[in-house]
């Protein structure tokens, strides 16, 4: 793939930028912080000392954070039964139903496909993919992604872009490699027409 963008999302959210086959390197080999990327003004403080970073919203931990002061102020959801929740923990209980985490996961693609659509814009990339525990719940999460990236690249840019997650048998191997399971569930085609 010529171009493409790997978003991973673990403890923070970061992408890695591949242009005309290369990696994308960037000063110092620093690049694709799009976890600093701001998404909410009014948003928490990120590591980084700035407010609102997507990796405020988008990441392990901040999932993880989120889901557990709602249970504490009194939400209701399968997972007040946990006393450890996991991101795993949350994905499972949003694909058997639970509406908390359901609506935790829903807020993640929503910002990360807004995070994902500026990326899109700047590097018109053939494919994005995305990595992390979190694409456990691709059926939540995809379609939030592909609704802002819809809304918010530009139509000839994702009109044919192809966005899927990397397994963790690819990941493992340290490739991009994510076509063995290549049907509508694993990726989208966010084709307009
Ligand atoms: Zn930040």
């Amino acid at each position: 793939m010529q171009d493409s963008i790997l978003v991973s999302v673990h403890r923070g959210t970061g992408a890695g930028i591949i242009v005309n086959g290369q990696v994308f390197l960037g000063h110092n080999r620093n690049v694709g912080e799009i976890g600093h990327i701001q998404i909410d003004p009014l948003g928490e403080q990120c590591q980084c000392g700035n407010f609102g970073c997507l990796e405020t919203v988008a990441a392990n931990p901040a999932i993880v954070k989120r889901v557990r002061t709602l249970i504490e102020q009194g939400y209701e959801s399968t997972l007040a039964l946990k006393e450890h929740i996991t991101i795993e923990d949350v994905c499972s209980h949003a694909l058997n139903g639970d509406e908390l985490a359901k609506q935790s996961l829903v807020r993640v693609g929503n910002q990360l496909g807004k995070a994902i659509a500026i990326t899109i814009n700047l590097f018109n990339p053939q494919k994005v993919i995305i990595a992390g525990d979190i694409t456990m719940a691709k059926d939540i999460l995809f379609p939030a992604i592909r609704r802002n990236v819809e809304n918010q690249s530009l139509t000839t840019f994702h009109s044919d872009l192809h966005c899927c997650l990397r397994d963790r048998q690819a990941a493992n191997h340290g490739c991009f490699r994510d076509d063995q399971e290549s049907d509508a569930q694993r990726r989208f085609v966010t084709k307009t027409t």
